[in-house]
């Protein structure tokens, strides 16, 4: 599927370090390229939309950040291969659909647009892998169906709606070097059945071998879209098999980084691993990395409170996008954070501070701050801290002759997706 358009990345003398990240599997930080392969290529999958609602400000906080990853690397010299998916079919697409009175194909469509748009004002570069479900389903099936071969996935009987077909993974029989269960989240099994039932697991589904296995394919419906499925019969695939198909046919084995919001941790993070352990006895990611949740002035931000703050809304209210990306990276990306009026007004001072100061930067003063942002973002990506260098920068008294201004214009726009 085609993604949104490149932006222009200016090259900045120098290089940054080897960028280290929290990694959620070992609760430690790594750095994401050993110190003798500093620049071999990266590789990054982070887990795209279900595109039945608007980007709201804690889409945009995950993709800009996984964005910041990906520039910091490109600075360091290395090549980046990025894969995003879109969940262009699932249960809340098709439900809203269904509410609207809408056909979900044209759903999907309208609101995956408005998502490349809203990308694209944030300065975010695009993926080059940009992947719906659906054109990823012949990609999926012989998966699954070898996973029934090997007895890791299993039917289930019909349940009340007498639909024959479901098809399970078999967690416990799935565990083995590569993975076991809690090898992402490291939650307890008592945290797990809470998250697999609030995040679309069906833990009381009758005939399952385990309340945790999760779904490999969807058998046809009256009323729902179905594919052929070969063996599997006519379905749609689970969200977790999804990501970790797609991961897996466009990038390498491990690839270095899995990516999304906090809320992805369990179960789908733990079974994209779960899958890519169980078919092909090896572990998907080497470094998974979360961004935190993000609310509205103190209460938690969702369709069913009314209170989702969209980029789009933002935008066409004549907010400067490179005021809400001031914003993002004024947060530290894993910690939980509510939007306000205040950070908004506040981004939108900084930036017409650092615009005012760049008309009279040095070239001496234009490398130290570089040196200080590239620091700062191989620092686990720590945006919070370029900012205030970039604001200690700023608030030097003016100097007169501006012969650094393009080279610090470059490097805030390479390094931090700023365009000033
Ligand atoms: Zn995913």
């Amino acid at each position: 599927m085609h993604a949104w358009n490149n932006p222009e990345v200016p090259q900045v003398a120098g290089s940054a370090p080897t960028l280290e990240l929290f990694n959620t599997a070992t609760g430690a930080r790594q750095a994401t390229a050993p110190a003798d392969e500093a620049i071999a290529p990266a590789s990054m999958y982070v887990c795209g939309i279900t595109p039945y609602d608007a980007t709201h400000m804690g889409h945009a906080a995950t993709y800009v950040t996984f964005d910041l990853v990906q520039r910091t690397w490109r600075d360091a010299g290395r090549t980046v291969a990025y894969t995003q998916n879109i969940t262009d079919v699932d249960d809340p697409l098709l439900e809203r659909a269904a509410a609207t009175n809408v056909d979900w194909r044209e759903l999907a469509e309208s609101q995956i647009q408005l998502f490349r748009d809203d990308m694209e004002a944030l300065n975010v570069i695009p993926p080059q892998n940009y992947i719906g479900a659906v054109e990823s389903i012949h990609w999926l099936v012989p998966v699954v169906e070898q996973l029934l071969d090997a007895d890791l996935a299993y039917r289930v009987p019909a349940g009340a709606d007498g639909v024959e077909g479901d098809v399970y993974f078999d967690t416990l029989a799935a565990q083995n070097d590569a993975w076991k269960l809690g090898a992402v989240s490291n939650y307890d099994r008592e945290t797990m059945l809470g998250f697999f039932a609030e995040r679309g697991g069906d833990p009381d589904r009758a005939g399952k071998r385990d309340a945790l296995d999760p779904l490999l394919w969807r058998a046809a419906r009256e009323g729902e879209p179905s594919w052929d499925g070969g063996k599997l019969g006519a379905g749609r695939p689970g969200w977790h098999i999804e990501c970790s198909v797609i991961a897996r046919k466009t990038l390498p084995a491990p690839f270095t980084v899995q990516g999304g919001g906090s809320d992805l941790i369990f179960p789908h993070h733990e079974f994209s691993a779960a899958h890519a352990a169980a078919g092909d006895n090896a572990e998907l990611a080497q470094t998974y990395v979360h961004t935190g949740m993000v609310g509205l002035d103190g209460e938690k931000m969702s369709k069913s409170l009314g209170n989702l703050v969209l980029v789009s809304k933002l935008r066409e209210a004549g907010v400067e996008p490179v005021a809400i990306r001031a914003v993002l990276l004024s947060q530290h990306y894993r910690s939980d954070w509510f939007w306000t009026e205040q950070l908004l007004a506040a981004a939108q001072q900084r930036v017409a501070a650092w615009r005012q100061a760049l008309a009279t930067t040095s070239n001496e003063d234009a490398a130290k701050v570089v040196e200080s942002i590239r620091k700062h973002m191989a620092d686990d990506i720590d945006a919070p801290s370029a900012l205030e260098a970039l604001d200690r920068w700023a608030a030097q008294p003016a100097g007169s002759n501006g012969d650094g201004a393009e080279a610090l214009r470059h490097g805030i726009d390479a390094l931090l997706g700023l365009k000033l």
